[in-house]
């Protein structure tokens, strides 16, 4: 199942190992009605899906490309959230309660595919590690939702500066784990940020999803 130079299996987290329960429009749908705004969960899903992209524009756009931080990534949502309810009055307290909504373990539920290939990494002895553009409440969460909390080491773009598609995000998980990227396994199931970036490390990959 993987490669025999693998020594540590990266796992992408959203998408690959666990999704939001209930979805995002729905959970957006949820906190604005709570502050008054009745927005069809369609629509939501739509702006959402555009503002995300805006984001990642601009973050390609920047220089360099792709580097972050805690503020950055607060600063990414808080946006997100004001482009999907057009910046309603309501959208700084919107987005406060959706930054703790997606910050609670319960907001997350495993998916099958990925908490199965984290076992068998597990049950071939090799070093499990989660790499994601999640920001540090990532570190929060893991020890309390399986298989998040199986991992041996946890990495967020955040901390690390980087994020999925830059090879530096590669570069330090790589220094991080003291192996070289034919060492390595990208777990994921985003085409471009997982499975394109990873190859272009380097690295074995493995899409899921
Ligand atoms: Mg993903």
């Amino acid at each position: 199942m993987f490669p025999a130079a693998a020594q540590a299996i990266v796992f992408d987290v959203v998408g690959t190992l666990v999704e939001p329960a209930p979805a995002v429009a729905e959970a957006y749908r949820a906190a604005a009605l709570r502050h008054g705004i009745d927005h069809d969960v369609a629509d939501i899903d739509r702006r959402f899906r555009a503002a995300w992209r805006r984001q990642e524009a601009l973050d390609a756009a920047a220089v360099p490309p792709f580097a972050t931080s805690g503020g950055r990534e607060r600063e990414r949502w808080r946006a997100i959230v004001a482009d999907v309810f057009d910046a309603a009055p309501q959208r700084d307290t919107i987005f406060d309660d959706l930054w703790v909504h997606f910050g609670r373990p319960d907001a997350w539920r495993p998916i099958p595919a990925g908490r199965d290939l984290v076992r068998a990494a597990r049950d071939a002895g090799l070093t499990v590690a989660l790499a994601s553009n999640f920001d540090e409440r990532l570190f929060e969460i893991a020890p309390l939702i399986e298989p998040l909390s199986w991992a041996d080491h946890v990495f967020a773009s955040s901390e690390l500066g980087w994020r999925k598609p830059a090879v530096e995000f590669f570069r330090t998980v790589e220094r991080r784990l003291g192996r070289s990227p034919t060492e390595l396994v990208l777990v994921g199931d985003d085409p471009e940020l997982d499975i394109a970036a990873g190859r272009r490390a380097g690295w074995h990959v493995l899409p899921i999803g």
